[in-house]
C-alpha cells in the first residue's frame, strides 16, 4: 500500500537524490519544503521547481533546529537526506558529516515528532561497512572501521538509525529506514568523485578511465528514479524499516568503466589509480524485504540508466576551444 503525503520536508533536498524526491512528490500534488545548506546541493538542481506554488526553498543547516511554524500547515513527512554522501565530500568535510547524521537527525526527528509526522531516514549501504556476508540483507550486522576516514559517515548513519529506531521506541514516532546502495543518474556532480560522474566526465572528455585497484571490486548500481521510488514506496508502506533500496545487479567497476567508454565510444584507455582505503571489495544488495514487504525491485536496465545520464552530463560539458 502506498500513501500519498499532503505536505512533506525533505532535508538535503537540493542535493542529487533529495532533487529528485522533491520533483516526484512535486508531480504527486505533495506539497515540498526543501531544506538545504548548499554544502554539497546546488540551487541548479531545484531551480526548476521555485516557480512551483507547492515548493519552498529554505537555506538551512540542519544541525540547527527548525519548523515551517503553525501558519505552513501541519507536515505528514519528513525525508532526512542531509548529509555528505560521496567520499569527496566526507572525507574534506568529516566533522560536518558527523554532525549532519547526529544533531542533524535528532533535529530532523524532532521536526517530525511536532507534526505527527512520518520520518524516513536515508541511510546507507555503507553501514555494512566492507561487508563479509554476500549479498547483504537487512539482518547483517556489518564490518565497519570505527576510527578510519570513512567512519565519519559509515558511523553517523549508523548512529542516525540507532537514534531514529531510539525516537520510534521511546516516543511513538511512525519512523522507517532506507539502507541506499549506490545510485546513479542526472545531477550528480562532475567531481563528486563517484564511479560514474567520475568515468563520464573522463570518456566524454576522450581522456583515460581510472580505475581503483584492480577494478575487480563489485558495485550495483541503481538508477535515480529507481531508488526514489523505493524510496517513496517505503515512505508510504508503513514499514518500519530498515530496507535495502539498491539494485542487485553486480559489476565488477572494470566492467562499469567499459560500459561507459562503449556507450560514449571514444575508445579511451582504461588505467588504474591506488585503491581508496576501506574501499569496500564487494557490495550488492538483497533485496527480498523490499520485494516482499513494500512491493518494490527497480526496473531501469543499467544500459538505458547510463544513456540517461550520460545525455545529461554531455549536455553541460564545456565546449572544447576550436583554437
Ligand atoms: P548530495 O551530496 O547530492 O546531497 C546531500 C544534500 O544534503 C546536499 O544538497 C547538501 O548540501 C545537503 N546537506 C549536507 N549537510 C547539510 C546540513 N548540515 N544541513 C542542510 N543540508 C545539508 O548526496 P546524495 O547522493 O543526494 O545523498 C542524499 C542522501 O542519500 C544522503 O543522506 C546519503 O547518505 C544517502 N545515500 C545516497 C547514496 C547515493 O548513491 N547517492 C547512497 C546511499 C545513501
Amino acid at each position: 500500500m502506498t500513501t500519498s503525503f499532503t505536505h512533506a520536508v525533505i532535508t538535503g533536498g537540493a542535493g542529487f537524490l533529495g532533487s529528485h524526491l522533491c520533483e516526484r512528490l512535486l508531480a504527486s500534488g505533495t506539497r515540498v519544503i526543501c531544506l538545504d545548506d548548499f554544502s554539497s546541493g546546488r540551487r541548479e538542481n531545484v531551480a526548476h521547481l521555485l516557480g512551483e506554488p507547492g515548493f519552498r526553498l529554505v537555506e538551512h543547516d540542519v544541525t540547527e533546529p527548525w519548523d515551517p511554524g503553525r501558519g505552513a500547515g501541519r507536515v505528514d513527512l519528513v525525508a532526512h537526506l542531509a548529509s555528505a554522501a560521496s567520499p569527496v565530500d566526507y572525507f574534506s568535510r568529516p566533522i560536518a558529516t558527523l554532525r549532519a547524521g547526529s544533531q542533524g537527525t535528532e533535529n530532523a526527528l524532532g521536526l517530525a515528532g511536532r507534526h505527527g509526522a512520518r520520518f524516513l531516514l536515508a541511510s546507507t549501504s555503507e553501514v555494512y561497512g566492507d561487508p563479509q556476508e554476500h549479498p547483504q540483507p537487512e539482518s547483517y550486522r556489518g564490518h565497519v572501521d570505527p576510527i578510519g576516514p570513512r567512519s565519519v559517515y559509515d558511523e553517523a548513519k549508523r548512529y542516525a538509525e540507532a537514534m531514529t529506531s531510539a525516537h520510534r521506541r521511546e516516543y511513538g514516532l511512525d519512523t522507517t529506514i532506507a539502507r541506499i546502495f549506490n545510485t546513479y543518474g542526472p545531477r550528480m556532480r562532475p567531481d563528486d568523485g563517484r564511479m560514474v560522474p567520475a568515468f563520464l566526465g573522463q570518456a566524454l572528455a576522450g581522456k583515460p578511465l581510472t580505475v581503483a585497484g584492480t577494478g575487480e571490486q563489485t558495485r550495483s548500481l541503481c538508477y535515480v528514479d529507481d531508488t526514489v521510488g523505493g524510496l517513496l514506496a517505503l515512505a508510504g508502506s508503513g514499514h518500519p524499516g530498515p530496507v535495502n533500496i539498491g539494485n542487485p545487479q553486480e559489476r565488477s567497476v572494470r566492467e562499469f568503466a567499459e560500459a561507459i567508454n562503449d556507450l560514449v565510444g571514444l575508445g579511451s584507455p582504461i588505467g588504474h589509480v591506488p585503491a581508496a582505503v576501506d574501499d569496500p571489495c564487494r557490495r550488492c544488495p538483497d533485496i527480498t524485504l523490499a520485494r516482499e514487504q513494500i512491493g518494490w525491485e527497480p526496473e531501469v536496465e543499467l544500459s538505458d540508466g547510463l544513456a540517461r545520464t550520460s545525455a545529461w552530463f554531455a549536455a553541460r560539458m564545456p565546449v572544447a576551444d576550436p583554437a
